[in-house]
C-alpha cells in the first residue's frame, strides 16, 4: 500500500490510520495513543473511540460491583433458608428468618439496582 497522501509520487505507507483506514508513510502519520492516524479530523475520532471504549468497560465493570454484594446476599439466603433440604439438618428458625431477610434485601438492592440504572442513564 503507498501513503494516499504523495499518489503522485509514491511512498510506501508503513501504518494505516486507525479512524478511516488509509495508508501513511513515515512522515504523513501522526502518532496516536494507539496507532496513527491521517489528520486532525481522525486524531479527533480517535480519542473519541477512545473514550466510548473506555466507558464501556467502566460500565461493565460498575455492573458487576452492582451485582455482586446482592448476588451474594441471595446465596446466602438461600443456604440459610434451605438447609434442611440442602444438608439434612433440624430447622432452626432463627436462621430461616435471617436467611429470609437476605433474600428480602438481596432481591430488594438487585430492583433498586435495575431501577436505577434504567431512570438514570448518563
Ligand atoms: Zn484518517
Ligand atoms: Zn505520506
Amino acid at each position: 500500500m503507498n501513503c494516499h497522501n504523495h499518489r503522485e509520487n509514491p511512498a510506501i505507507a508503513i501504518a494505516t490510520c486507525r479512524v478511516c483506514s488509509v495508508g501513511l508513510c513515515d512522515s504523513c502519520g501522526i502518532p496516536v495513543e494507539k496507532g496513527f492516524v491521517c489528520s486532525d479530523a481522525c486524531r479527533s475520532r480517535s480519542e473519541a473511540i477512545n473514550k466510548m471504549l473506555d466507558s464501556q468497560e467502566a460500565s461493565f465493570r460498575g455492573h458487576f460491583n452492582w451485582f455482586f454484594m446482592p448476588a451474594l446476599l441471595v446465596v446466602i439466603g438461600v443456604l440459610l433458608v434451605g438447609e434442611r433440604a440442602l444438608f439434612g439438618t433440624p430447622v432452626n428458625t432463627v436462621k430461616v428468618i435471617m436467611g429470609i431477610v437476605l433474600l428480602v434485601v438481596g432481591f430488594a438492592y438487585v430492583f433498586y439496582v435495575i431501577y436505577i440504572k434504567r431512570n438514570f442513564r448518563p
